[in-house]
């Protein structure tokens, strides 16, 4: 909070909704901590610390920015239109040595791959070839206007000259894999899997740095993210940077981490709860 007063276009947000956001923070820290000493599963003495995202969707630019004054960096959005003008609002007041990194997390279409490039560091949903392809080709694009001094800089120049994208996998049964079927909740069939870190990789501005899910609904979330953890040793025998498992939301985080989730995306348990999903 204390430079707070000193930035030209401060985000207002009250003691009341700061003390109740950071109040949410140490409480699910504290789930996180519990979690990553449960070694039942896959997870051992050995296991990274579990990075947490907040996913700040239908909540305001100046919630973010409440957690930002606390020394939260990390966000996640699912909606372009939304996550494009908050991601800008909390950078007109950002520290620049101490940025936000946003990663996008819900599905996209390949026309939104231009305005995603600018602000997002990661994309998580990666869920086909053309949505590679369009991401690569915005980045390019973003990149050589920047370079021509027309336009600022793809998000991710700034961490490494490629933007990471995570392939998002369905969990759900072959039947339903790829659609938008209740219970499925978007994603690559496995069988896709392999093909798709290779087509990311390929390209000189990509990165393939993991995978992500959601568990399917009406499920064990346990023998959910097992299959996720046994396609992640696929994923990582071809492709050994691809480290990342993002796994886990409010409902079922301890369960991810169980299952060697490296970052959990918390909305709700962080935010609290949404007028809409
Ligand atoms: C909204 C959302 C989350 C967070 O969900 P909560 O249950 O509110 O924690 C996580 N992942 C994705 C892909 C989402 O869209």
């Amino acid at each position: 909070m204390s430079l707070y007063c000193d930035r030209t276009e401060p985000l207002h947000y009250t003691p009341e909704r700061q003390a109740e956001l950071l109040a949410n923070y140490a409480r699910v820290q504290e789930q996180i901590r519990a979690a990553e000493s449960d070694h039942s599963a896959v997870r051992t003495a050995d296991s990274p610390a579990v990075q947490l995202l907040t996913v700040t969707k239908f909540f305001p630019a100046s919630d973010a920015a409440a957690l930002y004054d606390a020394g939260v960096r990390l966000y996640g959005e699912n909606r372009d239109q939304e996550a494009g003008p908050k991601a800008a609002a909390l950078a007109a007041m950002e520290d620049p040595n101490a940025p936000a990194r946003w990663e996008f997390i819900g599905q996209l279409q390949t026309n939104k791959a231009k305005s995603v490039v600018r602000y997002a560091h990661a994309v998580q949903s990666v869920d086909r070839a053309s949505l590679a392809d369009a991401l690569a080709k915005a980045y390019t694009n973003q990149l050589s206007r920047y370079e021509a001094g027309e336009a600022p800089a793809p998000a991710a120049h700034a961490t490494g000259n490629r933007l990471d994208c995570l392939i998002q996998v369905s969990l759900a049964e072959q039947a339903t894999a790829g659609h938008a079927a209740e219970g499925a909740r978007g994603g690559t069939s496995s069988d896709e899997l392999l093909a798709l870190a290779e087509r990311i990789e390929s390209s000189p501005v990509l990165r393939c740095a993991g995978i992500m899910a959601v568990a399917p609904l009406g499920e064990d979330p346990n023998a959910a993210f097992e299959r996720l953890w046994a396609l992640a040793q696929v994923l990582r025998a071809e492709h050994p940077g691809a480290l990342e498992i993002s796994a886990g939301m409010s409902g079922d985080m301890e369960a991810a981490i169980r299952w060697g989730s490296t970052s959990v995306r918390v909305g709700s348990a962080m935010m609290g709860a949404r007028s809409y999903t």
